[in-house]
């Protein structure tokens, strides 16, 4: 099989959206008129994002996750994206699988994969996906008002724990594994929460490289500075190991404190909200959290003095500091 075929056995369906779609020198898309685009792109190397033994259709799936949750993090609603690929070969169960669930995550967001460039090199992925936001309803990093209630969406921290898994560090049963794994390797991006919550969040960021060091670039953009309490870290909502609840999952309340601090606070990997939004928009955040089927969390207020100060449930600041992910740190 070559370039060609390749493309047009794995990645060329009929056009739904786009004016025109895989296969010419260029995609056609027809915006919404008035709209504003919202683009983002983020690329995942192997060895650097993914595990090698992942599974293809999981690293579809994650793949364009991590570029609509950028897109949810500003409240636009999804509409196409493109793929940079680059193979050390082709392998077509690979191809097969990694298809399969990139676009069954496309499909369900109505997102059309419009283009994209195959290569052969070491395995990376770059997606470029496009979206919809109206014109000043983008959620940004730098409106966080003194004041502002801050919130996370899901669930945090069990990214994490499955990579320390993986690292050998942690040992927890193969069932609460196979729920912190499909964390890990499938996140869900809030795309519905975004979308939600334009008229209502002052201030959003996703999280992808730790709670608090994704809410600081919020403080850091908007002037301000942020307490966070630690109260919810204490118990998981949780009724049943599968049910999804806002704050930390039953398996990480399972943890020491030390750990489920660590790793909530700054895991990484866990492509959630973290945003803001004024007192009096508490019951609107929570019909937004209602609306989107997405559990919120209130964890915190923005403050005047700058620097995020942590509390630990008796109220004490916690001094330990939470490193974040920083590629080149
Ligand atoms: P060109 O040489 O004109 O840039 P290519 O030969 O790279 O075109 O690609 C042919 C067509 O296939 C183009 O429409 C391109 O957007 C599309 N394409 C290439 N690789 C991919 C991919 N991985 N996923 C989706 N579309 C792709
Ligand atoms: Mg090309």
């Amino acid at each position: 099989m070559g370039e060609f075929d390749l493309i047009t056995r794995y990645f060329k369906r009929p056009s739904q959206r786009a004016v025109l779609g895989v296969g010419d020198d260029c995609a056609l898309l027809a915006p919404t008129s008035g709209m504003h685009m919202a683009i983002s792109s983020d690329m995942l190397v192997e060895g650097r994002h993914f595990l090698s033994t992942v599974d293809p259709a999981r690293l579809g799936h994650k793949a364009l996750a991590v570029n609509l949750s950028d897109l949810a993090a500003c409240g636009a609603e999804p509409t196409a994206f493109t793929l940079a690929l680059s193979l050390p070969r082709i392998d077509e169960v690979w191809l097969e699988g990694f298809s399969t669930g990139l676009l069954q995550l496309a499909n369900e967001h109505r997102c059309e994969l419009v283009g994209g460039d195959t290569t052969q090199g070491p395995l990376n992925i770059c997606i470029t996906a496009f979206g919809e936001v109206p014109p000043g309803d983008a959620l940004l990093r730098q409106n966080a008002q003194v004041g502002d209630d801050i919130y996370v969406s899901g669930t945090v921290g069990d990214a994490r724990l499955a990579l320390e898994v993986f690292r050998g560090t942690q040992a927890i049963d193969a069932k609460a594994f196979e729920a912190v794994r499909a964390r890990m390797e499938t996140p869900t991006p809030r795309i519905a929460l975004g979308i939600a919550l334009r008229a209502i969040a002052n201030a959003a960021i996703d999280v992808s490289d730790g709670l608090l060091g994704d809410l600081g670039h919020i403080l850091q953009r908007s002037q301000v500075g942020a307490q966070i309490d630690t109260t919810w870290l204490q118990h998981s909502n949780t009724f049943g190991e599968d049910a999804q609840a806002a704050g930390i999952s039953l398996t990480l309340a399972h943890l020491p404190w030390n750990k489920r601090i660590e790793f909530a606070l700054a895991g990484g990997d866990d492509y959630e909200l973290c945003f803001t939004a004024p007192v009096h928009q508490r019951e609107m955040v929570h019909a937004a959290a209602w609306e989107s089927n997405t559990p919120v969390t209130r964890i915190g207020r923005i403050t005047q003095t700058q620097g995020l100060v942590v509390t630990d449930p008796e109220g004490h600041p916690i001094t330990r500091r939470f490193a974040s992910f920083d590629h080149f740190a």
